[in-house]
């Protein structure tokens, strides 16, 4: 049911004795008390038992609205009182959103307490809510199992890097490799970082698999010189999110991970979204600059997707703009997003930043990118992420023919 805007947005005022909701009733809010305050009772035989007592900032009546059975009390004003109804709907919209496991546990939390309040047996009652909302619980057991699974993955050596060259366009020759990490579940099989960074986000493993990944970007870089006499100067651009930005000792770990390496900080590239700029801009600025003071660089991923504010660009220590791919794959069949890459490609420059246009799969969209001064590409016409064996595979080829790239 669609409740009305009015009835949804009303601040209700009660006056002493007024009754709030009766024992019984179908729920259809929570009230959030601003003003006033009141008396929770239950009735039993024709006598009122009082429960307690709320005042200003406490909320009552919450029960029914997230699951769909009566009050189990009446709720009476004491003194003159404005509530804030929150509606079922609502918060219906909001739970659909909320991560699976907070919804489980708060479904059996609350099974539990109608439990207790009418003295029946809880294992039975959550054992019948859980079969209730069998989607949601699948749903949480998953969460929960590869939130496990990934912590021994992380322990149990079974994350890999892959690496995907970045290519200079007007010379032909290699100047770096993204690091994208790769997951071998033992049952499973091979993971997608879309699924894995989320779940390794939510339960904040991230931290710990950025840093594995750190150090064994940075050894192969080492192996690529030491065991196979690749040396170029490539750079190494590796993905963090927000939560390892956030850590205190984020920039000492990388000054670490990097001792005694040989790997100078300037071939190191972090790459970061928009959207850690936006969430903590201050603590994004103070990490990165502490970063660039020690030599690294750093690159915007993802450019142009979501949470884009040309306002704050100049403000933040970045060297590198990465172009997304939704633009490259359409700007050669729609004329507003080859505006809107030549646009980034001219900010970028403005800023004094180096561009790199990413998923560049055909000739054209190279001819293209690099006649508009997009001087660096990466993409699957020029090579996919790589295991380290065909990496070196590849540079081999790569430098018999001269060191440029022959093909495309
Ligand atoms: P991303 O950082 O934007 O990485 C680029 C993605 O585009 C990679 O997907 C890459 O394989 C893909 N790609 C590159 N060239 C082409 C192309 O020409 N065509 C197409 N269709 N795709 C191309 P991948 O490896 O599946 O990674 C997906 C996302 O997962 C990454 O997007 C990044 O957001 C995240 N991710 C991957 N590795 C890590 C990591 O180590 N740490 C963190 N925090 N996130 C990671
Ligand atoms: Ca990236
Ligand atoms: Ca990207």
């Amino acid at each position: 049911m669609v409740m009305s805007l009015s009835n949804r947005t009303k601040r209700q005022i009660f006056e002493p004795g007024a009754i709030i909701m009766r024992q019984g009733d179908i729920g259809e809010n929570a009230y959030l008390i601003e003003e006033g305050q009141v008396e929770i009772f239950v009735e039993n035989n024709g006598k009122e038992q009082i429960l307690g007592h709320r005042g200003a900032g406490a909320i009552v009546g919450e029960m029914a609205i997230v699951d769909n059975k009566v009050r189990t009390a009446n709720v009476r004003a004491l003194a003159p009182s404005t509530l804030l109804a929150i509606s079922r709907e609502d918060f219906g919209r909001r739970l659909a959103h909320a991560d699976p496991v907070m919804k489980m546990v708060m479904q059996v939390i609350l099974a539990r307490y109608r439990a207790v309040l009418h003295g029946t047996e809880a294992a039975q009652l959550s054992a019948e809510e859980a079969e209730k909302e069998g989607n949601i619980s699948e749903k949480a057991f998953e969460t929960i199992r590869m939130t496990h699974d990934f912590r021994e993955a992380i322990l149990g050596y079974q994350l890999r890097l892959h690496y995907q060259p970045i290519v200079n366009l007007l010379t032909g020759k290699v100047v770096g490799f993204e690091a994208l990490m790769r997951w071998h579940h033992p049952v499973k099989g091979m993971i997608s970082p879309a699924v894995f960074i989320p779940l390794a986000e939510d339960s904040g493993l991230i931290v710990h698999a950025s840093r594995w990944a750190l150090r064994e970007g940075v050894y192969m870089m080492n192996r690529l010189k030491a065991e196979h006499g690749l040396a170029e100067p490539w750079f190494i651009s590796l993905n963090f999110t927000g939560l390892d930005l956030a850590a205190e000792d984020f920039a000492d770990n990388v000054a670490e991970a990097l001792q005694g390496t040989g790997v100078h900080p300037s071939r190191i590239k972090l790459e970061i979204t928009e959207r850690m700029l936006i969430d903590d801009p201050e603590g994004a600025i103070s990490t990165l600059k502490r970063c660039r003071d020690a030599g690294l660089t750093v690159a915007l991923d993802d450019f142009g997707t979501g949470y884009s504010s040309l306002s704050y660009l100049h403000r933040f220590p970045i060297d590198t703009m990465k172009i997304d791919r939704s633009f490259v794959v359409e700007m050669t069949t729609s004329a507003a997003s080859l505006t809107l890459v030549k646009t980034i490609i001219s900010l970028a420059k403005g800023l004094g930043m180096s561009v790199v246009a990413e998923g560049v799969e055909k000739q054209e969209e190279a001819d293209i990118l690099r006649d508009n001064g997009c001087e660096m590409v990466q993409g699957f016409l020029f090579a996919r992420p790589m295991a380290e064996p065909d990496l070196v595979l590849w540079l081999n080829d790569y430098k018999s023919s001269n060191n440029t790239i022959s093909k495309p």
